[in-house]
């Protein structure tokens, strides 16, 4: 019997999830034994156009990381859903928009005149030359992707069957997706493939989190010695641990640092960074607002904290994008 065939395809990321890829170290050997990888730019010779050559649904899944930026990696989003039965969002950035995400702060304009015109510290450029999709030469056309307005998550340009949570997944995690794929028992669609429970749920210092009001100011992780038995919240560090789906085994939590929150929110959970303010904001050990203003002070470049890895997904996102484009909600929602 044939095996099932996957492929795996990078957007706009780091690179990390390839590697967690390449993580499930001799575990690989496990998966090709029973799958066919047919597609995986980042470590074997495949071509745009060997994915263009398959019939449509040749692949059982294709796993795609990144968020959506440029008129490629849209192009790319749509080949892989076409050639694909499941297509799978892999990690953080194509689940939620991730890092990348954090660009919707800014402009599409303000960003190139930072890393292209005056804001400019790390690029030789004095003509200020700002790159476009397409450029004449006496040699020929040059051409690039465009950049898009805004950064999107994956299921914002194509339907995304499943979301596997996390920067990078978890390999357990991983594993757990190919073995129901290959065994057919994938969950219903849109299901995201890890535990639907807050990681302070088994977080082992989820004893040490008072129930009671008590936060009185916060500290960043380099200026204080942390306690590693004691729940961050408690020694006044910013844990996004109860706003945020376990699965990762506590990854953090176990190298003594707080969560981010990659692993996204629970199931019915809007947005991730109203619910985790709403969580700290709930265990502030004062109601006097100028008091509460001056705790929240303390915490550094608010927005990218709470939506490291989900501006693209957050209420903020659509309040900025309707700022841009005068009320014009985005067309996925
Ligand atoms: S807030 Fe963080 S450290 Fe505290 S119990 Fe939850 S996950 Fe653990
Ligand atoms: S502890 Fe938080 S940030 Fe770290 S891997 Fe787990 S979910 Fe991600």
């Amino acid at each position: 019997m044939d095996k099932p065939k996957v492929g795996f395809y990078w957007c706009a990321s780091c690179g990390g999830c390839e590697e967690a890829v390449v993580d499930l170290a001799e575990t690989i050997l496990d998966v090709v034994e029973v799958v066919d990888i047919v597609f995986w730019p980042c470590a074997m010779d495949f071509k745009r156009e060997d994915v263009e050559a398959m019939p449509d649904g040749t692949m059982a899944a294709c796993f795609v990381n990144g968020a959506v930026r440029t008129s490629e990696q849209r192009a790319m989003a749509e080949l892989c859903r076409r050639k694909s039965q499941s297509l799978v969002a892999f990690g953080s950035c194509a689940h939620l928009g991730g890092v990348p995400g954090l660009a919707n702060l800014h402009s599409r304009q303000s960003i190139l005149q930072a890393c292209y015109g005056d804001g400019v510290f790390t690029t030789v450029n004095p003509d200020r030359v700002v790159p476009g999709p397409r450029t004449e030469r006496p040699e020929g056309s040059l051409e690039l992707p465009e950049l898009d307005g805004e950064v999107k998550r994956l299921d914002h340009c194509v339907t995304v069957d499943y979301y596997l949570p996390g920067c990078p997944p978890p390999v357990k995690l991983i594993v757990d997706a190919v073995t129901a794929i290959v065994e057919n028992k994938l969950p219903p669609e849109g299901t995201v493939l890890a535990p639907d429970t807050a990681l302070c749920h088994d977080c082992p210092r989820l004893d040490s989190k008072p129930e009671e009001p008590f936060i009185d100011r916060f500290r960043r992780p380099h200026q204080i010695p942390i306690d590693p038995e004691k729940c961050f919240l408690t020694q006044g560090l910013l844990c996004l641990g109860p706003a945020t789906r376990s699965g990762c085994d506590n990854a953090c939590i176990q190298g003594n640092m707080p969560c981010t929150g990659c692993m996204g929110p629970l199931s019915g959970v809007r947005d991730q960074g109203a619910a985790a303010l709403s969580a700290v904001a709930s265990l502030m050990a004062t109601n006097d607002a100028s008091q509460a203003d001056r705790v929240a002070a303390e915490l550094a470049d608010l927005a990218g904290t709470l939506y490291r890895y989900g501006m693209p997904s957050s209420l903020l996102f659509k309040k900025a994008e309707q700022d841009r484009t005068g009320g014009v909600p985005c067309p996925s929602e």
